[in-house]
């Protein structure tokens, strides 16, 4: 890194957001008291980030005497992000504020998985989100698009996706040219822990793993703060580990995947296999709701086989917590307490504790994660 002028001033620019985005509101003596910038450098950043609509100051707590100084927060509703969560029948669209609260969401259908489909759908909705939030396009500071799949989130290139049969295809610098917003790209589940570093119950750690299961199985990690991507973009892939060999095709081509036996697909085939009829993942989650017997035998085999690849995953990373998301986690503790107990058993040194964070907006509103997580890490650029 350059030391020179402006580099210092962006990461004065950063470590300030950063304690606002993980204290709430404090004032400028508080900031130059804990980041040990002197209190003049403090004022010129903070008016820096004014200028630029990132902070704002908050009304003082009234007090019995003397003046109160002025709380400085992060100015989270004057900007707007973009997510978008691409799916193989449809995406889920979110436009969010720079906190990732959701202000307006929408599901749009896929008719064509092309990247050239899968672009004009994108454009399609973000006329539609900014009417629902009554809110205006030159407020939009990112899109963030998350693409299961090997995404190399700093060229915005997806090496591969083997769900949409996507390979080395610029996507972020595509979809930036067709809406003329930076976009940023990331595996989803890479996006989802992001979102979990940023705003979740990620914020209080600086080794965490963040674990998906859903249509598929992922595991990104979260070292020293950062999302580990590997050498290849490839890291975090716990589904595709072999878990049964030679065992069921998998969607990346080869067999015995943990996700090809494991994940949501599996379960209701396996309802299938074991009745003789097939049944929706509606259904499915109905019956365990009602607690039958099947799938509940079902979501236990698979909850130990993951399990039991995560105690190898905390073996070789040592997590602080694992925070469970993805669609199956509304199967509740049917799923996740198998999970547990065969991490208790199957881990070596350290146990780490699993909690679920999980709403069906997590996944688009990771994607938008992927954007405003750049106001609070200067060295990232966008495509486009
Ligand atoms: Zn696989």
């Amino acid at each position: 890194m350059r030391g020179n002028a402006s580099t210092s001033r962006a990461l004065n620019r950063r470590l300030i957001l950063n304690l606002l985005r993980n204290r709430g509101p404090i004032s400028r003596a508080e900031m130059a008291q804990i980041t040990g910038l002197s209190p003049a450098a403090v004022t010129f950043v903070v008016a820096e980030l004014m200028e630029a609509a990132l902070v704002v100051e908050r009304e003082t707590v009234a007090g019995t005497t003397g003046r109160r100084p002025i709380p400085v927060d992060i100015n989270y509703e004057a900007h707007l992000a973009l997510g978008f969560k691409l799916n193989r029948y449809s995406i889920d669209c979110v436009l969010t504020d720079l906190a990732t609260t959701p202000l307006a969401s929408l599901e749009a259908e896929v008719a064509d998985t092309s990247p050239e489909g899968m672009i004009e759908t994108v454009a399609a909705t973000i006329a539609k989100l900014l009417g629902q939030a009554n809110r205006r396009e030159g407020e939009i500071m990112g899109i963030g698009v998350s693409i299961p799949g090997e995404i190399n989130p700093s060229t915005g290139m997806c090496i591969q996706s083997p769900r949409f049969g996507w390979k080395n295809l610029p996507f972020a610098e595509l979809l930036a040219k067709r809406v003329h917003v930076p976009v940023w790209i990331d595996d989803d589940v890479n996006a989802f822990a992001v979102a979990q570093k940023l705003f979740g119950v990620g914020r209080d750690h600086r080794n965490f793993a963040a674990l998906a299961i859903g249509a598929g199985i992922g595991c990104s990690l979260v070292i020293k703060g950062e999302v580990y991507h590997g050498s290849h973009s490839a890291a975090g892939k716990l589904g595709h580990t072999i878990s049964v060999p030679n065992g069921r095709l998998c969607e990346c081509g080869r067999r015995g995947c943990l996700m090809a036996h494991a994940a949501e697909p599996y379960m209701l085939d396996e309802w299938q296999g074991r009745t003789g009829f097939a049944i929706s993942r509606d259904e499915f989650a109905r019956s365990i709701e009602h607690q039958d017997d099947l799938a509940l035998s079902i979501l236990s085999d698979c909850g130990s086989r993951i399990g039991r690849h995560l105690a190898d995953m905390v073996n070789l990373f040592d997590p602080e917590i694992i925070v469970v998301g993805g669609e199956a986690v509304q199967f509740g503790e049917a799923l996740l307490a198998p999970i547990r107990e065969t991490l208790e058993e199957f881990a070596f040194f350290t146990k780490p504790e699993l909690v679920a964070d999980w709403v069906p907006s997590s996944w688009a509103r990771g994607a938008a994660a992927l954007a405003t997580q750049n106001i609070f890490d200067f060295e990232r650029s966008p495509s486009g």
